[in-house]
């Protein structure tokens, strides 16, 4: 099946029958990932931060769209640790991660963990993550193990982690 703008489709996603072509689909990402920053108001004109270079996929895609959104505005340092960071520290998540992050403490009755960190980009997806990762040049994929609860759930009704998502902000936003 073709893009919506007519070029070949190369990226097919679980949750819908459209294909995007790289350009269609980067563009979304790019779009959600905006929305997201804008939504949370992490960082007001020419902010200092620290992101974790953990060399995963999702500090590759979070690096990337941070170039993409803000250029040269957000200064932006890559650490190995947050052990001496002052100010914004940014460790790079999914959408998966955040459900992870938000329901297991539920789940296990174990705390959750450090909530002073800023978590990005966790609107989007890890299959989403993935199909960017690939279409940007980061070939040393690796996937998180499936939750066992949202997984089979998704699964089953494709859009409960977007659903999921959803309720987290209107949470947040109350
Ligand atoms: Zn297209």
């Amino acid at each position: 099946m073709p893009c919506s703008c007519g070029k070949p489709g190369r990226v097919k996603l679980s949750y819908t029958q459209l294909t995007y072509c790289k350009n269609c689909f980067l563009r979304l990402i790019q779009h959600r990932a905006q929305k997201e920053l804008r939504q949370k108001a992490y960082f007001k004109g020419k902010d200092r931060a620290a992101i974790l270079k953990d060399q995963g996929k999702e500090y590759f895609i979070a690096n990337w769209l941070f170039e993409q959104i803000f250029e040269n505005r957000l200064q932006l340092r890559a650490v190995k640790s947050f052990g001496n960071v002052r100010g914004k520290k940014i460790l790079p998540s999914s959408l998966d991660r955040e459900i992870k992050r938000r329901l297991d403490p539920f789940l296990t009755g174990k705390p959750s963990p450090d909530e002073k960190l800023l978590r990005f980009p966790t609107s989007l997806l890890e299959e989403e993550v993935i199909q960017t990762c690939k279409l940007i040049g980061y070939k040393k994929i690796k996937k998180d193990p499936p939750h066992p609860l949202i997984d089979p759930l998704e699964k089953r009704s494709p859009g409960t982690k977007f659903a999921l998502y959803q309720s987290f902000q209107e949470i947040d936003s109350s």
